[in-house]
């Protein structure tokens, strides 16, 4: 029985138990609920698209690897999605990139770099409230119907002009002032062609195009054209009937052909407004410059002179002080010493000059201003924006000069695609080909043809299409009249045991360019008695090609006469004591006949026989030579017909080697 004291202790055992196992329990418990906590945190994360950033272009293999997925699965699930083209080096763009990673729960970011470019404000909320700038008016209308003449007359009332003795230098525009106090900013260049050039820049930089028709021609092509542009560009139109001094104008006909043309002109209940002219005598100029200005009222042009400046280059040239661009501010106020960017180049303003040359303090919107201090020239058309420092321009104009180099990428991408599908084509044709000759279908063999140049077989392998061209260029132009390299199969990648097969089947051999051997393929083709040129540099490649198309060129052969005899008489020998045969009596005239050197018979210039000497003797003894001055009997390897009077000539002949 136990005592009192044990009994304590087994209870104190039974509650330190009890209390083990509660305690156990809650841990237990407690885990539990930290794993359940943790698990949905990771299904909240899991749900949650990951932020990935992607470059504008990827190949499948690459973006494989960014999303962390085996090359296989992505091929697959590339398919699923419904793609074609799905080879581990096709080039994706960013927007196919990026819907694939979306596939796998990515939040694809396009690294397109936008931050650092720079860009226009936005229009700004209330731009009534915003200065009134000056209107921007282009002339157009057709050849000599007076845009030029117009033009001028209007330039002599320009700033410039009235302000500076009429001295104006043609910068793309003028400003003139009105006797109303406003300004109108004409557009120098008359025509179409810059309009056009400048609206395919994206800029329109008109607010109101001034037609001009001449009273004596009305509407002629360029007419219906200028009035299709104005409308395209949403630029009001103002018409001025030019040549109205002449006797054959006809105001109303050219009013009608307007009508007819879609200018809905005043007289017939429209609004475009029409102002009868002429450029030689002033008439109606000053009506012109009304109406304009009337108009420009109307459509209440307003800009802010603060700010971020903004504006157009409308041409740029080289003048003895250095690159200069004119500039027809948009908005803001340019000064010397800003920064300003136009298409991928820009300017620390050295100083603004208007167009009587003279240098101005600050150019606000609607002015035209010639703009000095360009690194490099700008174009017309290119948007011009203030940055805030030399830093940011730069980074700029270098941002958008790697872009150019990107959007040229995106052109060759495609360029690169379609040739790595031509060259998998390839591949999978060599693989059936492959396989058909397997099955003991029949292949390319050429056959040598019977005369011509002679064909020496190659099969050309290299590492990228780019130099297995090149090897192929550099081969064919190897070709003579008499050996000719002919490729029967090009292709991309490493020689093939089909490829031993072919060349072996064709006689041919195998070149291999900046690509590894497998031994096994070394040993094929060993066995096959294939050669296989292997090089990397292709100079080298170029000379082991040219040392293989030697072997089958022709030696030179060159002859030297070693001595020479006349036969001068025939005698009939019997030979072992029945046979009878003729000898020729011969004596050296020159050098030395050899019994064993080639001879040559020679009857009046001509050739009668070339071989060898069947004897020769001296009184009746054989001998191995005869000297010049002795007397000889010769006969010839079955050759009888020799005469008294032929020349015997000894020869020595001797085989050279030649090299292309
Ligand atoms: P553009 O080709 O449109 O620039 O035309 P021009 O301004 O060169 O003018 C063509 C010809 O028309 C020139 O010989 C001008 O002198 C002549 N011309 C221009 N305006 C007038 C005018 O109002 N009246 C007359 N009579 N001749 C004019």
């Amino acid at each position: 029985m136990p005592n009192g004291k044990e009994r304590d202790k087994a209870k104190r055992r039974e509650r330190f138990v009890n209390q083990d196992e509660v305690e156990d329990a809650a841990r237990q418990e407690a885990r539990e609920r930290a794993e359940l906590k943790k698990q949905r945190k990771r299904e909240k994360v899991a749900r949650k698209p990951i932020p990935i950033m992607l470059p504008e272009y990827i190949t499948v293999s690459n973006l494989a690897i960014a999303l962390h997925v085996r090359l296989e699965d992505f091929v697959w699930k590339m398919q699923e999605l419904g793609f074609e083209e799905t080879n581990h080096d096709f080039i994706l763009n960013s927007e196919n990139a990026g819907l694939i990673a979306m596939e796998y729960n990515f939040d694809p970011i396009i690294d397109r770099g936008d931050s650092e470019d720079l860009k226009a404000r936005p229009p700004a909320e209330d731009p009534s409230i915003l200065p009134q700038r000056p209107p921007i008016v282009t002339i157009m209308g057709h050849v000599d119907h007076g845009k030029t003449t117009i033009l001028d007359f209007l330039r002599k009332s320009s700033v410039a002009a009235t302000e500076h003795g009429g001295i104006t230098q043609h910068i793309g525009a003028f400003s003139v002032p009105m006797h109303s106090g406003k300004t109108i900013t004409f557009l120098d260049t008359p025509g179409h062609a810059a309009f056009l050039n400048m609206r395919q820049r994206g800029a329109v930089v008109t607010d109101i195009v001034i037609l001009v028709v001449a009273a004596d021609d009305s509407v002629k092509p360029q007419t219906i054209e200028a009035i299709k542009h104005a409308k395209a560009a949403n630029v009001p139109i103002m018409v001025a009937i030019n040549k109205v001094d002449k006797e054959e104008a006809n105001i109303d006909r050219v009013k009608q052909d307007l009508a007819r043309h879609g200018v809905d002109v005043e007289d017939f209940g429209g609004e475009t407004q029409v102002v009868c002219v002429s450029g030689k005598t002033g008439q109606g100029m000053d009506e012109l410059e009304e109406a304009a200005v009337a108009l420009s009222d109307v459509l209440d042009m307003r800009a802010e002179t603060d700010g971020q400046a903004e504006g157009w280059v409308l041409e740029a040239s080289i003048k003895p002080v250095g690159k200069v661009a004119t500039v027809l501010v948009r908005r803001g106020t340019m000064r010397p010493g800003d920064f300003i960017v136009a298409g991928n180049t820009w300017a620390r303003i050295r100083c603004l000059r208007n167009e009587a040359g003279v240098e101005i303090e600050e150019a606000g919107p609607g002015t035209p201003v010639e703009v000095d201090g360009w690194r490099e020239q700008p174009l017309a058309g290119d948007e011009v924006l203030q940055a805030v420092d030399e830093q940011k321009a730069k980074i700029v104009v270098d941002y958008r000069l790697e872009r150019e180099e990107r959007e040229r990428m995106a052109e060759d991408m495609e360029a690169i695609n379609e040739n790595r599908k031509v060259e998998q084509e390839k591949r999978d044709r060599e693989k059936a080909e492959a396989e058909a000759e397997k099955q003991g279908h029949a292949l390319d063999i050429p056959e040598q043809k019977a005369g011509g140049p002679k064909q020496v077989y190659f099969i050309v392998k290299g590492d990228v299409s780019g130099s297995v061209e090149a090897v192929m260029d550099s081969i064919t132009a190897l070709g003579t009249k008499e050996v000719h390299p002919h490729i029967l199969r090009s292709g991309v990648g490493q020689l093939s045991e089909f490829d031993i097969e072919h060349a072996a089947a064709a006689k041919g051999q195998l070149i291999n360019f900046n690509t590894q051997v497998e031994p096994h393929i070394s040993r094929a083709a060993e066995q096959a008695k294939v050669n296989i040129i292997n090089e990397n540099i292709i100079y080298r490649l170029v000379e082991n090609v040219k040392a293989e198309l030697s072997k089958h060129l022709p030696p030179l052969i060159t002859q030297r006469v070693l001595g020479e005899a006349d036969i001068s008489n025939i005698f009939s020998i019997t030979v072992k004591g029945r046979q009878q045969k003729n000898v020729a009596g011969c004596k050296v005239r020159n050098g030395v006949i050899g019994k064993n050197a080639k001879v040559k018979v020679i009857r009046h210039g001509e050739k009668v026989y070339d071989g060898s000497l069947a004897s020769l003797k001296n009184v009746k003894k054989d001998v191995m030579e005869i000297k010049n001055g002795a007397e000889c009997g010769m006969s010839f390897t079955d050759w009888f017909e020799f005469q008294v009077g032929d020349r015997i000539q000894s020869y020595e002949q001797k085989e050279e080697k030649r090299y292309l």
